[in-house]
């Protein structure tokens, strides 16, 4: 339970009041998101996923969810990563710690694209993880190829985009292992199809996903041409 805001933090929201990381609406100082949007957030089904073991994903990619994604993403508020970890966690923390991860890495960047942003949204998140759940954050993973955006692309043109660009960046550390891939968003999950397999070449004895959100339904077609609503950017 988070605690009661102190006197510096109300006097801090009134010049810079604090809002609902999803609808944006105004909230107390101590929070990230608004009883409504909490309780609006659709769970999602567990997903199945060709390289995968297991694959865990938080909530539906509703229109709320896409804002406070792209807030995440695009719009410099990398401490979004605690409030999406904390959901995941608290939902999913028990199921993740049964099935023994030796550790959790985060979907890499490439780095021309990582100095860009600034961060790597996926390694937060995964971070965070590491932290709440008590498992070593190890950057396992790295990205060879500064590829297009998969959001500009078809799903098939997504999976070709993406063939043979991730390496495990420490083998050594893979061999064996229990691994927990983390990303923000899944959509056709080709991204960590192909990081799965790269941590199997390895030699990685199991290998599981998390996200934050994934699209239940597909995205119209309409709907593809803004960042908000293209996850995999
Ligand atoms: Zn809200």
């Amino acid at each position: 339970m988070s605690k009661a805001p102190s006197i510096w933090e109300w006097i801090l929201d009134f010049f810079w009041p604090t809002r609902c990381a999803f609808c944006g609406e105004m909230i107390a100082p101590n929070k990230s998101c608004c009883t409504q949007c909490r309780q609006k957030l659709t769970p999602c089904p567990p997903l199945t996923l060709t390289c995968l073991d297991a694959c865990f994903v938080f909530t539906d990619y509703s229109l709320d969810v896409s804002h406070a994604v792209h807030r995440f993403k695009f719009q410099n508020h990398p401490q979004l990563a605690k409030l999406f970890a904390r959901m995941i966690c608290d939902r999913f923390g028990t199921e993740l710690l049964d099935l023994h991860p030796d550790c959790i890495c985060g979907v890499p960047m490439h780095p021309k694209k990582k100095f860009k942003r600034g961060y790597n949204q996926a390694d937060l998140l995964a971070k965070e993880m590491a932290r709440l759940l008590n498992i070593p954050f190890v950057p396992l993973l790295e990205k060879t190829s500064n590829t297009k955006e998969q959001h500009t692309l078809s799903a098939a043109q997504r999976q070709q985009n993406l063939i043979g660009v991730f390496q495990t960046a420490m083998p050594e550390k893979v061999c064996g292992k229990h691994i927990l891939i983390v990303d923000d968003v899944i959509t056709t999950g080709a991204t960590l199809n192909e990081c799965a397999l790269a941590l199997r070449a390895s030699d990685a004895q199991w290998v599981g996903g998390v996200a934050f959100a994934h699209p239940i339904l597909p995205p119209k077609q309409s709907e593809t041409s803004s960042s908000a609503k293209n996850p995999e950017a």
